[in-house]
């Protein structure tokens, strides 16, 4: 399983095809199409979403940040050990099948597999253990002089977080290749962030539909470049992979072009809903180092791809005013105030609200207790505050011209059915399921996602 974070079906079929000469002759003799994602359609959770079939509330992952209980604005990063199901590779492991799996999100510490497991890019700088067995650090860190999680992306040197994501994917595919050669795996599975991080920081070179397409050939062309080189470290891969393995293509969701942002939190003070002591902050203060009047506060959100608003409620929050029967009528009257929001153009801003305990089967851990996408994702959330209007052109977190979007890809090479084509589309829920079917494992029937019939 190659893993390309964030490709949408226009990047992979369409917009980098044409540098991507591998990956036209692996269409021409597989089964490809879109792979639906989550909700929300965030890195974390949809990667171990798809490796369990759990829903993100059954895996209690809502994004990369999450408030911890009790608290205003204490946050924590989910690890792999915030993972409440097993994955594909846990299940494989008890059977006694050999897996490798490198940079799977929550990936850091690296889990005990029966096998080997290379953690992910939210690994934190500087020494850790990123490798399970310990033992395979030193050759990988000589494979590579130094092992690269990520690129800092969000940034104004694009050439420079051009050339670093060539050179970051380069070794992730060394390591992959040094892996590979070392046993018959059963099951191996490689993440690459790469994509993604092209993707945010160049979108605006790329696609003419953005609303601030820029016409600069030299950063289009290292986009292209960097696809190119994908596109040979997959062959690369490949070529010693075999033409009798089954080989599977996915991505955890797509990208769009970034619209802007909208600034969720002045919103709520607009509407009376969110108060602040003292005077006006600076544009693009964040929450927390202002002054919070909880006592005339009725919910507050944090920003990102998608909103996620909390309510200020009596005996949950350190000082909630809102008894719980009030916080649902508050819901009701929230959504509708979102709903009437408008976009700059003037038309509906799209606001999609989503209540954890109505879309995920069960909801642990610390879930918003609303999830709202604007434009079907298009603007991203800002939380910060004191913004002269409520719409920014820029993402108050730094450089960053793309957002997710729904629709990721699959592309199936498999001996055993054969399947060439444009393909129905898939649910990346059902794809643990698929893998577990296609090694003879039952699926945990508690679970959503359910293996897709003839796909592998
Ligand atoms: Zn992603």
């Amino acid at each position: 399983m190659i893993g390309l974070d964030s490709v949408a079906p226009w990047v992979l079929f369409e917009r980098f095809l044409p540098w991507m000469p591998r990956m036209r002759q692996i269409l021409s003799h597989s089964r490809y199409g879109t792979l639906t994602s989550i909700d929300p359609p965030i890195t974390v959770p949809a990667w171990a979403v798809m490796f369990s079939g759990a829903d993100a509330g059954t895996l209690g992952l809502y994004g990369f940040r999450h408030r911890r209980p009790g608290t205003y604005f204490d946050q924590y990063l989910p690890t792999s050990r915030s993972l409440r199901e097993p994955m594909v590779w846990d299940h494989l492991s008890r059977v006694g099948r050999r897996v490798c799996v490198i940079g799977m999100p929550p990936g850091f510490p690296p889990p005990h597999i029966n096998g080997v497991y290379v953690s992910d890019f939210l690994t934190p700088e500087g020494g850790a253990e990123y490798v399970y067995p310990p033992s395979l650090q030193p050759e990988l860190d000589r494979l590579t002089g130094g092992y690269p999680f990520d690129v800092r992306f969000r940034a104004d040197d694009r050439e420079r977080v051009g050339r670093e994501l060539i050179e970051m994917t380069r070794k992730h595919f060394a390591v992959a290749r040094h892996l590979w050669a070392k046993e018959a795996w059963d099951f191996f599975a490689l993440h690459e962030i790469g994509p993604d991080r092209i993707h945010h920081a160049f979108w605006k070179f790329i696609d003419p539909r953005h609303p601030r397409f820029e016409d600069n050939s030299a950063l289009r062309s290292l986009a292209e470049e960097y696809y190119a080189r994908l596109d040979e470290e997959i062959g690369a891969l490949l070529d010693l992979v075999g033409p009798e393995a089954q080989v599977l293509f996915v991505s955890d969701h797509g990208s769009q072009r970034m619209l802007g942002c909208f600034c969720i939190n002045d919103w709520l003070l607009q509407q009376g809903h969110l108060t602040l002591q003292g005077p006006r902050p600076t544009a693009g203060t964040a929450l927390e180092d202002t002054s919070v009047d909880w006592a005339r506060t009725r919910a507050w959100a944090a920003g990102g791809y998608y909103a996620r608003i909390f309510l200020n409620i009596k005996g949950r929050e350190p000082n909630g005013i809102l008894t719980p029967d009030q916080a649902e009528s508050f819901r009701v009257h929230l959504t509708d105030e979102l709903a009437a929001v408008r976009a700059p153009g003037g038309g509906s801003l799209g606001a999609k609200v989503l209540l954890p305990r109505e879309i995920y089967r069960e909801v642990r851990g610390d879930a918003p207790d609303l999830m709202v996408y604007f434009g079907d994702l298009s603007w991203r959330s800002a939380g910060t505050v004191g913004h002269s209007a409520l719409f920014l052109d820029e993402n108050d977190t730094g450089p960053d011209d793309s957002v997710h979007s729904f629709d990721g890809v699959y592309v199936v090479t498999s001996p055993a059915s054969g399947a060439t084509g444009l393909g129905s589309p898939a649910s990346l829920i059902d794809i643990g399921p698929t893998i577990l079917a296609a090694f003879g494992l039952p699926n945990p029937p508690h679970l959503v996602g359910r293996p897709i019939a003839g796909f592998l």
